[in-house]
């Protein structure tokens, strides 16, 4: 709390992301969304997402739509205009300095926009936070490959994001990285 409100003392914008999950701190969502009354932050909540070695279970996910009837029980929220890339679903409350959003990853997906493509620190092309490291771009640099061979082999993995993940039942058998190997 003392290193968010120093960034918020000095004018740093400040995001705080929170995972919420039953039985853990769902009871804390009313907490925050008041907090943004007077404190100019970015408060956004995320559903517990799968990755590897985090214990991640359907039943350990607070989704949106509960989220929602917690908090509209105590604010009037009103939508606010995103892009189609927008991860998260922005939100303002008349008389809050701060705004709220949701990032809805397993209840209501978003992947048919999401333009996000990561590098791993081994120079592997990530294309989903989900799906398998696609081309090596350091192997392809030290063996000589030319930028346009480059090039062509990022827009071919590019191809291979979906439009929408598979159903949370599902996402036990994908294969995933932990958020530190992939590098957040
Ligand atoms: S494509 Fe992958 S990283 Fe993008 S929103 Fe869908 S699951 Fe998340």
């Amino acid at each position: 709390m003392a290193g968010i409100c120093a960034a918020i003392e000095v004018g740093l914008p400040a995001k705080i992301n929170v995972v919420v999950m039953p039985g853990l701190n769902e009871d804390e969502l009313v907490d925050f969304v008041a907090f943004t009354r007077e404190n100019p932050v970015q408060v956004r909540f995320i559903e517990f997402m799968p990755f590897s070695g985090n214990l991640w279970k359907p039943d350990r996910v607070f989704g949106y739509r509960e989220m929602r009837e917690v908090i509209d029980s105590r604010f009037e929220l009103r939508a606010l205009p995103g892009e189609t890339s927008d991860v998260a679903k922005e939100f303002s409350i008349d008389g809050h300095a701060g705004t709220v959003g949701f990032i809805t990853s397993m209840t209501d997906s978003f992947c048919s926009g999401c333009n996000r493509i990561r590098l791993t620190a081994e120079g592997k092309l990530k294309t989903c936070l989900f799906l398998p490291n696609r081309s090596s771009l350091r192997d392809m640099m030290r063996s000589g490959a030319t930028d346009e061979e480059i090039a062509s082999a990022i827009r071919a993995d590019l191809m291979t994001k979906w439009k929408e993940h598979p159903p949370m039942s599902e996402w036990k058998h994908l294969d995933n990285l932990s958020m530190v190997q992939i590098g957040g």
